[in-house]
């Protein structure tokens, strides 16, 4: 027998409700996977088929094979997988529901995008191997503008992209410059298929794969011209005032926020885009954040760790003695400490993201895993919880280097002792104790019908949840978030 929030209930409901989640998630987990494939195989199924009708009457060419043929399938679907890859990333609702969330539809997006640049790589390949069979020099088909006749413009754009594609993983460039170059591919993307689409050959002569292009433009440009130029104007946007920047140490503070007009309502877990209007020269940036409020109080609060240009900067929403021009603030001659700073808006859009404890709603045995600043969305989670009746078994592993960079740890202990659930915090400082493994985990928890959530750093997040998977369990118990969309190379 086991203590819930509204009394006693029997061991055998609990192992029921498990197993009837457990099935629940997987088959979530299933249906999103198959949506992913499905949409895949659709996208290049279609290409494939278009492309067979188009070449139906001159399939026996014998100038088509053996490279011409699956070089033009090739680039019909780094095209159609282009545009998938932009699309899935639209932050519209319904996308997100489709692969389960901003975060996972981030990861498709790399695997799609990265997927596209190897295809358009392996089409002109395929076109220089066509080229030297057929006794035409290979510079042909590589070197622009080197001799009459060729499609030079398709030639600088195939290096365009395939530059941008490179910088894509290049880590030394500021979030906002990569972006920006970043953008530029879908825009190079969608002139290649609009310049495909009215160059003479298969595609403008055959209707049915002239009407793929055109869905494929509109789909791409639509998507694009939404994130990028309308997002701000007609996203969900919630304005808020900046109500306090509490200073937490080691380079943590904590922005809380009162709504003006509407309350955005959210899941525990949830992040959103955070936009300061009055940031000059950095007005039109969105950086992501976990929220650590719980979706009851009426202020928002987000955690934030003080990295780089726009997290520094935000101190100086304060208006208190830690705003960096404090001082200058005061009013002149007064003695006393009344500051002229006023409150500047801060613009909030979402919520995001499918890092849910509402996805485990069977299990009764949780692992929680946070990397550093990885603690907010549990933040929210447990202030949450005081408010719940979902009783669970928890285990809070809270992970930094060393044991006073962990500034939340008693706030959570306060927090865990009101709590309903049974909730174990265990600040690990790797520096003392190293690294902390899934298998000392599983030892501590001693049952093997637990769930795990884990936020941080991919290169950390992605660590522990394959030792997880090695230590067998399901990937349909593991939930992660990860605090950065780009992708960075891993340095040891
Ligand atoms: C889903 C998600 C939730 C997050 N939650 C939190 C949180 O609760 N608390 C917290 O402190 N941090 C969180 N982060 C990380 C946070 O977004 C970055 O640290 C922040 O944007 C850094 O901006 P900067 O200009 O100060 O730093 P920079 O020096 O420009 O960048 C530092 C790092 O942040 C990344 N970054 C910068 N700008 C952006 C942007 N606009 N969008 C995405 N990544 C960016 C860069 O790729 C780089 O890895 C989260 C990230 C994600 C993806």
């Amino acid at each position: 027998m086991q203590r819930s929030g509204g009394g006693i209930i029997d061991s055998s409901d609990l192992s029921k409700e498990r197993v009837r989640s457990e099935a629940a998630v997987v088959r979530r987990e299933k249906a999103l996977t198959h949506n992913q494939h499905l949409i895949l195989l659709a996208v290049l199924g279609l290409a494939s088929l278009l492309w067979l009708g188009a070449r139906a009457n001159t399939l026996g060419d014998a100038s088509l094979w053996p490279f011409r043929a699956p070089s033009q399938i090739v680039m019909l679907w780094a095209s159609s997988l282009a545009v998938l890859a932009i699309v899935v990333v639209v932050r519209a609702n319904a996308v997100e529901n489709l692969f389960g969330g901003l975060g996972e539809a981030v990861r498709w997006h790399r695997r799609l995008g990265l997927m596209s640049i190897v295809l358009l790589g392996v089409h002109v390949a395929l076109l220089a191997a066509d080229a030297a069979i057929n006794g035409i020099s290979v510079a042909f088909v590589l070197l622009p503008f080197s001799s009459p006749g060729q499609r030079s413009l398709d030639i600088v754009l195939f290096y365009l992209l395939i530059v941008l594609g490179v910088l894509a993983y290049d880590s030394r460039l500021r979030h906002e410059k990569w972006l920006k170059l970043h953008r530029l591919i879908g825009i190079l993307y969608i002139a290649g298929i609009l310049h495909a689409s009215i160059e003479p050959g298969s595609i403008r002569n055959f209707e049915p794969l002239r009407t793929w292009f055109v869905i494929l433009l509109l789909a791409g440009a639509g998507a694009w011209l939404y994130n990028v130029l309308l997002f701000r104007r007609v996203g969900p946007l919630y304005r808020y005032v900046v109500n306090a920047v509490r200073p937490r140490g080691h380079n943590i503070i904590d922005l809380v926020l009162t709504p003006k007009d509407r309350r955005m309502m959210f899941f525990p877990g949830a992040f959103v885009l955070v936009r300061v209007p009055s940031f000059e020269g950095m007005e039109g940036e969105l950086h992501p954040f976990s929220i650590a409020s719980s979706p009851v109080e009426r202020d928002l609060q987000i955690s934030i760790q003080q990295v780089g240009d726009f997290t520094k900067r935000l101190s100086y929403l304060s208006l208190g003695v830690d705003h960096p021009e404090y001082w200058q603030h005061r009013r002149a001659g007064n003695r006393h400490g009344v500051s002229t700073l006023t409150r500047q808006d801060v613009d909030v859009y979402g919520p995001f993201g499918g890092f849910s404890l509402l996805e485990f709603t069977g299990y009764r045995r949780l692992v929680w895993i946070a990397f550093g600043i990885g603690v907010t969305p549990f933040l929210s989670m447990l202030k949450f919880e005081q408010h719940n009746t979902d009783f669970r078994r928890i285990w809070f592993y809270y992970l930094v280097r060393k044991p006073d960079e962990a500034v939340y740890a008693e706030e959570i202990n306060e927090l865990c002792e009101v709590s309903d659930s049974y909730i174990d915090l265990i600040v690990w400082p790797s520096g003392e104790r190293g690294r902390l493994t899934a298998a000392q985990i599983a030892d501590d928890v001693g049952f093997d019908d637990y769930a795990v959530m884990l936020c941080g750093t991919r290169p950390s997040v992605e660590n522990l949840s394959h030792q997880f998977k090695e230590l067998g369990l399901p990937s349909t118990r593991i939930i992660s978030e990860e605090l950065q969309f780009r992708h960075q190379i891993r340095r040891s």
